[in-house]
């Protein structure tokens, strides 16, 4: 049993603290919203008074926040100081590369130990514990955090040394919102080529366009029935989301130098996309913005 302080309670934290609770782990949550909270209390979670409060007897220290200014400043605003020295901190939110670099360099200038472990498999992989981990971390921490993320997800990668999670993360993004786009386009295209979805379908994701974009998260109704269009596009993974990796993607891009020119356009497009209606839908239904000519 290890003691845990886990911060933040939204979407994703709360079902993988309950994850680690079930696991047999002594647990200490915190949000800084009152519904949070009391979400998590009636979840049965013991919640601290603050953060500083669950860091401070804590082994461990996980946080899910929404970007890395919440992370940083909740570092430096009181839980390293709170914390234990030697005390391991996991920041399972997505944020920058730099971010997370600079994240791992407060919290082992203050004595402590620090990985990134970004997620992919949404609320539905936290809830049902089968979230992928993408863990950047020096070995010894890898293996002393790897039993925890083992309690909240089926497939931990180690993928290198700090920050290297979160650019595993942020490339495999890209990677999803590019094929996705194209996807969309490749079914709009054969709509006017008088091409029926199923027959579209039926060839490509038994030939070489087969990706996850088409065979998983199909953006037409029919040839895949768990897909988010056979809902009316319900997320699924919602627009705004993909909209903040490309964000985190383009600022990899550009410190790196790196001619991305897919990664580019699929971050403008998610942009737009996601300053509208896109926000709240799945990003498969960017289908209906190529369709209609506002791409
Ligand atoms: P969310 O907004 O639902 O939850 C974040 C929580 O953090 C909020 O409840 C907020 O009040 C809390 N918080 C912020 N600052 C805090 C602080 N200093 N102390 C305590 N609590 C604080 O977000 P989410 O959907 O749970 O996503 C969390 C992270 O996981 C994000 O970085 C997101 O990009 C990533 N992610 C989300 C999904 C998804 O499907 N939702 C999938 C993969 C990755």
């Amino acid at each position: 049993m290890t003691r845990i302080a886990f911060l933040g309670l939204g979407h994703m934290g709360l079902p993988m603290a309950r994850n680690l609770v079930k696991a047999g782990h002594d647990v200490v949550a915190f949000d800084v919203m009152d519904a949070a909270r009391s979400a998590a209390a009636d979840a049965g979670l013991f919640v601290a008074p603050s953060g500083p409060d669950a860091a401070s007897g804590a082994e461990v220290v996980i946080t899910m926040f929404p970007a890395g200014r919440h992370v940083l400043e909740a570092y430096q605003g009181g839980l390293l100081d709170a914390a234990a020295p030697g005390t391991l901190f996991i920041d399972s939110s997505t944020i920058a590369v730099d971010e997370a670099r600079t994240a791992h360099s407060l919290a082992v200038e203050a004595g402590h130990r620090n990985i990134d472990a970004p997620v992919s498999g949404g609320v539905v992989g936290a809830e049902n514990g089968t979230l992928a981990f993408m863990v950047g971390a020096s070995d010894a921490d890898f293996e002393a955090a790897k039993p925890l993320l083992e309690a909240m997800g089926k497939r931990i990668v180690h993928c290198g040394g700090p920050g290297l999670g979160q650019a595993a993360k942020v490339c495999n993004n890209m990677i999803l919102a590019v094929s996705q786009i194209v996807v969309g386009e490749a079914f709009v295209l054969g709509e006017r080529l008088g091409l029926s979805h199923d027959a579209l379908y039926d060839v490509a994701a038994n030939a070489s366009g087969q990706c996850w974009a088409l065979s998983t998260n199909c953006p037409v109704p029919g040839p895949v029935p768990t897909s988010p269009a056979n809902r009316d596009y319900q997320p699924g993974f919602a627009g705004a989301l993909m909209a903040k990796d490309l964000g985190l993607a383009l600022k990899a891009i550009e410190q790196t130098g790196t001619d991305a020119k897919m990664g580019r356009l699929a971050q403008e497009l998610y942009a737009a996309f996601a300053s509208g209606d896109g926000a709240g839908r799945d990003f498969s239904s960017i289908i209906t913005d190529i369709r209609d000519g506002r791409v």
